[in-house]
């Protein structure tokens, strides 16, 4: 069989533990019995950030700038433990964070919705793409605490001298404030990372603010969103038969319990920190979200939403049997296959994107399945399978 052509490579950054080998799994089974597979390839795993003083996390941002797409394996952030199992010389930034700061971009997580893996909210048929904005708001803040009677006011010094002043509370007894802020270049390159993956993707697009209460923050928001989408994407937008839609954060709750998915939800900071969790619990498991950061330029990084699986490694390397769920790894791998192939009009990588999802989807609903989903499922006696005959049993149907 002729192998899939590839012209422009992938960039492939490389992690840690279980994720680890699954990556190679995944490689070995699914992707180069088929694709002529070109990457460039970064080793993001622990002991190599290490050794390059996280160089080779830049490095790989950088190199997803020129080549437009990414796909990343989980990857361990240090905590003091991983200091000590590691020997490291530095406690080093979630290479995530290092990532998104470089590309400026925006994170996506969807679910990857199969049959007899059923959402806890009935109405929900097609997934619900979380994007949060990673920058500033409470995340940022800073706070104090108010030891008694007092004034507290907001201050704004421009750079010539000229003071505003704002007084926030006259304190008769003793309180908490907080103080927070944001960035107009953040919040619109958050608006475009939004409206582009809208575009891409042919999802209607949500906002929702508190603005009825908010009328400076929040407002602001509102009016960036609607700014940028009146000037760039109203056009394009009714082109692609889909929608901008801005409402109050509590009525896009209650919208979203009732709808059946199918959009994107964008939400502040905090929103998506606290609906992200909401939505992919909801839909069953984590093992089984996906996870995209688009830059504003239109740079596309693809992973799964889960770590690295540190409890399954452990039993690895006990020489005893994992089933680790592999979805959500595999999906990245489409995901950027398939965008490789629209960038470069390949056609034919795009369809092995769409047919290698069809096969892992197809093995689950035929029962076979890893343990995670075993316990959760609709359908009846599933076949629980180890971690490598999963991606074998896949590897069959494709
Ligand atoms: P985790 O790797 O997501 O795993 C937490 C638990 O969720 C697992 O122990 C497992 O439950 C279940 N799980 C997650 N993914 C699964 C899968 N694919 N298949 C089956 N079960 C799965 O989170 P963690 O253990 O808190 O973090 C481990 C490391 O990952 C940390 O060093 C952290 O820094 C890193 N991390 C990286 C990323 C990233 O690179 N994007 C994101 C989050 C965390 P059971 O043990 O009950 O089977
Ligand atoms: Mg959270």
């Amino acid at each position: 069989m002729d192998k899939i052509r590839m012209t422009t490579p992938i960039v492939e950054m490389d992690g840690d533990e279980m994720t680890r080998i699954l990556w190679q799994m995944i490689k070995d089974n699914l992707l180069l019995p088929y694709i002529d597979l070109k990457t460039e390839y970064y080793d993001l795993g622990l002991s190599y950030r290490d050794q390059t003083n996280d160089q080779v996390t830049v490095d790989s941002a950088n190199a997803t700038k020129k080549y437009k797409v990414a796909v990343k394996c989980a990857t361990i952030t240090p905590n003091a433990d991983r200091v000590k199992e590691y020997s490291l010389k530095e406690m080093w930034k979630s290479p995530n964070a290092t990532i998104r700061a470089l590309l400026d971009g925006t994170v996506f997580r969807a679910p990857i919705v199969v049959k007899g893996i059923d959402p806890c909210v009935k109405s929900w048929k097609k997934p619900i793409t979380i994007a949060r904005h990673a920058y500033g708001d409470v995340y940022k803040g800073t706070e104090m605490k108010i030891p008694g009677a007092g004034k507290v006011e907001l201050v704004y010094t421009a750079e010539d001298g000229t003071e505003t002043r704002e007084t926030v509370h006259a304190f008769e007894g003793p309180g908490i404030i907080q103080g927070m802020h944001n960035l107009n270049d953040s919040i619109e390159s958050f608006a475009k990372s939004c409206f582009n993956y809208a575009l891409d993707t042919k999802q209607d697009l949500w906002f929702a603010t508190k603005d009825t209460i908010s009328k400076q923050y929040d407002h602001s928001f509102k009016d960036i969103f609607q700014d940028i989408f009146d000037a760039d994407f109203e056009g394009q937008f009714k082109e692609a038969g889909i929608s901008y839609f801005y409402t109050l954060i509590d009525d896009a709750v209650a919208r979203v319990m009732k709808a059946d998915g199918g959009f994107i939800w964008a939400c502040k900071n905090y929103d998506g920190d606290v609906m992200s969790d909401m939505v992919s619990s909801a839909f069953g498991s984590l093992a089984m979200m996906t996870s995209v950061l688009v830059s504003p330029d239109g740079d596309y990084e693809y992973e799964a939403a889960h770590g690295t699986v540190q409890r399954h490694y452990y039993q690895h390397l006990k020489g005893q049997e994992t089933s680790t769920n592999s979805m959500a790894t595999i999906f990245a791998w489409s995901g950027a296959l398939r965008k490789r192939g629209e960038l470069d009009g390949n056609q034919k990588l795009a369809d092995f994107a769409d047919r290698l999802e069809q096969a892992s989807l197809d093995t689950i609903e035929a029962g076979e399945m890893t343990k995670d989903l075993a316990l959760i499922t609709t359908i009846p006696n599933p076949t629980v399978l180890s971690s490598e005959d999963f991606i074998k049993a896949i590897a069959k149907r494709l």
